[in-house]
């Protein structure tokens, strides 16, 4: 609750007798921040909690009347909402409430029962990227870092955010619902139960989606041996141990990775949006995994700038 001082008919002026609308939402909003640190569990999100709340009759009554009322009025409705949001708060209801958390926090990752929705056009193929072998990620339940031992196929993330790139984020809807993949449909906040089994179902992967067309399994194959992701973290592991003195193996490595799209974007006709599925992220978008984001210099030279480090100029060019 924010601190009180005296008004001058003696009323506290933050006493909810006084409060105009604006101040009971203040309010009301540094209540729930408070009430949530205490009794949130960690794996339900708080903005689930919050809109379960706010959608319960005594807050949407007392909200809506709050004006009309007068100062007696005002206190004991303060009182009821107080006493209900603590029950709500402990007592999360088996439904979604619509808050669009867990769309929020993680884009689905795909499974081969997913497949009917990519080939029936209900998913397109260019908001998909392939997660390849040795990637780090981070598990959905615990948010644990691991490394993968198989590639995954998921949604992509909205630029700049985890975000799933079918959520609208100002009506929190889902622009795919009806045909969201499994992972989505098992996804329960208030049970984690139905995801952790979804997780054991098998997963999409290139070859699944490729089937029948040896002439792309052949690139991905052909991409995997000269361009596999250990092969990057190998050249970025080489480039701290020298202290930035071998940059030019990772420069290498980004130039012929970026040379390798563009030629198989050309000679087979693949549109570009379609290439972060079909060879995965590039190399130049992954350098951000090791903290380093790409420059290119005003003649053409390009050189890694260490994450924050762009103010103080620092940065490791090639010869
Ligand atoms: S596909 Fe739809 S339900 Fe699934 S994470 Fe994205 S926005 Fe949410």
């Amino acid at each position: 609750m924010t601190e009180c001082s005296e008004g001058p008919s003696g009323l506290s002026i933050n006493h909810p007798a006084i409060w105009d609308i604006d101040q009971f939402e203040a309010n009301w909003s540094v209540f729930l921040e408070a009430l949530m640190k205490e009794e949130a569990s960690l794996l339900i999100p708080s903005a689930r909690i919050r809109r379960q709340i706010e959608h319960c009759e005594v807050f949407l009554e007392v909200h809506s009347n709050w004006e009309r009322m007068d100062a007696p009025h005002r206190l004991s409705a303060w009182k009821r909402l107080l006493v209900a949001a603590e029950e709500a708060c402990r007592t999360v209801l088996p439904v979604c409430v619509g808050c669009g958390e867990c769309c929020r926090m993680a884009s689905p990752t795909l499974h081969a029962e997913d497949l009917p929705l990519l080939k029936g056009g209900k998913i397109p193929w260019e908001r998909l990227i392939t997660l390849r072998k040795g990637e780090p990620v981070r598990s959905p339940f615990d948010g644990k870092p691991f490394i993968l031992s198989e590639e995954r196929i998921k949604v992509a993330e909205k630029q700049g955010s985890r975000g799933c790139v079918f959520l609208d984020s100002e009506a929190n809807r889902c622009s795919i619902y009806a045909d969201r993949p499994l992972q989505c449909r098992a996804q329960a906040c208030w049970d984690p139960i139905p995801a952790r089994d979804a997780a054991e179902l098998p997963f999409l992967l290139r070859r699944h989606i490729f089937e029948g067309i040896d002439l792309l399994l052949e690139v991905i194959a052909e991409h995997e041996s000269r361009c596999g992701f250990q092969s990057l973290s190998a050249a970025f592991e080489e480039l701290g141990r020298s202290k930035g003195e071998n940059v030019g193996e990772v420069l290498d490595l980004l130039s012929y990775e970026e040379h390798f799209r563009r030629f198989v974007s050309d000679k087979f006709k693949i549109p570009p949006q379609y290439l972060d599925l079909l060879l995965g992220r590039s190399f130049g978008d992954m350098a951000a995994l090791f903290g380093f984001r790409v420059l290119e210099e005003a003649g053409g030279a390009r050189c890694l700038v260490p994450e924050g480090c762009e103010e103080q100029g620092e940065r490791f060019c090639g010869e």
